[in-house]
Formats: structure tokens, sequence, C-alpha cells
């Protein structure tokens, strides 16, 4: 295993990881605040720094049809973040392919 360095963001609003304040994503690269997590509301970001993809991957049913997911964490704490969406088969829910699900309770604004 190498070092890992944590990369650090610029931007208006920082969303960083609640327990150890690593930066995640910003404001910008949300796509819908308006997804349903694990623990209740989570966003849709387009990208995301400073996560680890889970290797095995899992097939999913959800309300909008069936999915391929990774569950990523953070790099530093190992917290489970959420998930990245692998493949979609959906025609319609495409767009979210190689797309990341943050839970909302899991994230905080940083500096
Ligand atoms: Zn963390």
């Amino acid at each position: 295993m190498g070092l890992k360095y944590r990369e650090y963001l610029n931007g208006k609003k920082v969303y960083g990881c609640s327990t150890c304040r690593s930066h995640l994503s910003t404001s910008d690269k949300v796509m819908s605040r308006d997804f349903q997590g694990q623990y209740g509301q989570a966003y849709l970001f387009c990208g995301v720094v400073n996560i680890e993809e889970g290797e095995e991957q899992q097939e999913r049913n959800m309300t909008t049809g069936r999915h391929r997911i990774a569950s990523i964490s953070c790099i530093r704490c190992g917290t489970m973040l959420g998930w990245k969406y692998i493949k979609a088969y959906d025609s319609q829910q495409k767009y979210k392919e190689g797309k990341y699900i943050l839970e909302k309770s899991l994230l905080r604004l940083v500096d």
C-alpha cells in the first residue's frame, strides 16, 4: 500500500467528510440534491476526491431500476460515505454512470 496524499479543493462551498473533514467535493459538482441514500437524503455528485472505491461491486434494485454500484469510503478515516454508480440498466438512468452518491448526513461544509 502506497502513501495517499489528500487533495484539497477550492470552491465557494467545499463538502468534507463529517468525521475527519477531508475534502470530498464542491457545490458546483452537485447534480442533484434529491436522492435517497441509506440514511436519508443524499446528493448526486459528478466528481468526488479522496475516496476509495470498494473492490466488490453489487447489483442493487432501486426505485429507479437495477444498478451496479461500488461502495465508496473516505481514504483518511474509512467512513462509508455512499456509492458510485458503475452501471445503470435502464436507458433513462444512464446519466448516473460514473457519478457518486454521498449521504447528506455524512457531509459537512468545510473551509
Ligand atoms: Zn473521513
